[in-house]
């Protein structure tokens, strides 16, 4: 696996006391030197997004806007999304990095790649920062594997929080399969029962909205029952994963159950996909996560199973009735869409 990690992702800092901050890398860097994966991590080479690979997705005059923080100590994009002065070039070299990896994996010989940046990146929209976000790093990767000749990128996204940037990038498009869990409602607001896409996108837009308090079997009915099997449908060349760790039980930013377990059976599932679908290619990218000892937890049990490793067991427990029948509903929904989905197994 190729492991894409870089000092500028620590010097990002938003105010005094904001919880996404450099120490959620740190605790993943202790965590990998405390006790080292049982595989090779082959490092990535970092680079910075060019201009256009991001006007791609953002327009040029939020691109100039983001570039002018460059250096200065404090700026202010919204109530929760402020950049330093180092903010623009590790925004740049994140979006960089997910390129690179993209790169990498169509290229081979490896398949599987963790870009663990900051700041993430699924918040951000086409002409504004949110949500702790500056740069669509996902959106920025799909776009680039599209321009490289895919045809068709599948986005998955289990941060806790809808990616209403990620959604809104591709909307009205068939070439980029948006599916998103998260916690509904909740911030940002987007992601709704109903919000399946428009004109040649509709269907191409997955979501969905689970209530707080929502656990592992919960995530994995939702996911093995309609994410999955939507996105095989789908048969894309590449997968890009919006990993995020904050609908982990101890994550104080969100009201999700997750055990840190269940993100090595998620890891499984998106290998499983990958290798059904793309010959294996896979992108991991870091979104959230703001327990820092959960976030390293979860990212490791990522990393052993991209590694080729065993993922832990959970309990196995039936899932609440609520998300079984909004399951059901959502599956009701997308049918039209996706008649050919087929529930996934993890056996
Ligand atoms: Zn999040």
């Amino acid at each position: 696996m190729l492991l894409y990690r870089d000092p500028l992702f620590h010097l990002h800092r938003q105010a005094p006391g904001h919880p996404e901050r450099p120490e959620r890398l740190e605790a993943i860097d202790r965590m990998l030197a405390d006790a080292p994966l049982a595989c090779e991590l082959r490092p990535g080479e970092c680079r910075d997004a060019t201009f256009d690979e991001i006007a791609r997705v953002h327009s040029r005059e939020y691109i100039r806007m983001v570039a002018a923080s460059g250096g200065v100590p404090h700026t202010q994009f919204d109530g929760d999304t402020s950049a330093n002065g180092h903010s623009y070039a590790a925004a740049c070299r994140a979006a960089g990095s997910a390129i690179a990896a993209v790169d990498a994996v169509l290229e081979g010989p490896d398949r599987r790649a963790f870009v663990l940046s900051r700041p993430p990146g699924h918040h951000a929209e086409a002409t504004h920062a949110a949500g702790f976000c500056f740069f669509n790093t996902a959106a920025i990767a799909a776009e680039h594997a599209l321009a490289s000749g895919l045809s068709r990128v599948c986005i998955l996204d289990w941060d806790v929080h809808h990616g209403n940037g990620s959604m809104h990038s591709f909307y009205d498009r068939n070439d980029v399969l948006y599916a998103s869990v998260h916690e509904y409602p909740h911030y940002p607001g987007t992601g709704r029962l109903g919000d399946i896409g428009r004109g040649s996108g509709e269907g191409y837009t997955v979501t969905a909205p689970l209530p707080a308090g929502c656990g592992d079997a919960e995530y994995l009915h939702v996911m093995t029952q309609l994410i999955y099997p939507i996105a095989r449908a789908f048969a894309p060349e590449l997968v890009l994963v919006s990993a995020g760790y904050d609908g982990h039980r101890r994550d104080p930013l969100a009201s999700m159950r997750l055990s840190s377990q269940v993100y090595g059976l998620f890891t499984t599932l998106d290998c499983m996909f990958a290798d059904t679908c793309t010959d294996g290619r896979l992108v991991y990218l870091l979104e959230g996560g703001y327990d820092t000892d959960a976030l390293a937890e979860g990212v490791r049990e990522s990393m052993t199973v991209l590694c080729g490793g065993r993922a832990a067991e959970v309990p196995d427990t039936s899932p609440h009735a609520e998300v079984v029948s909004l399951t059901d509903r959502l599956l009701e929904q997308y049918q039209p869409y996706w008649p050919a989905a087929e529930a996934f197994s993890l056996t």
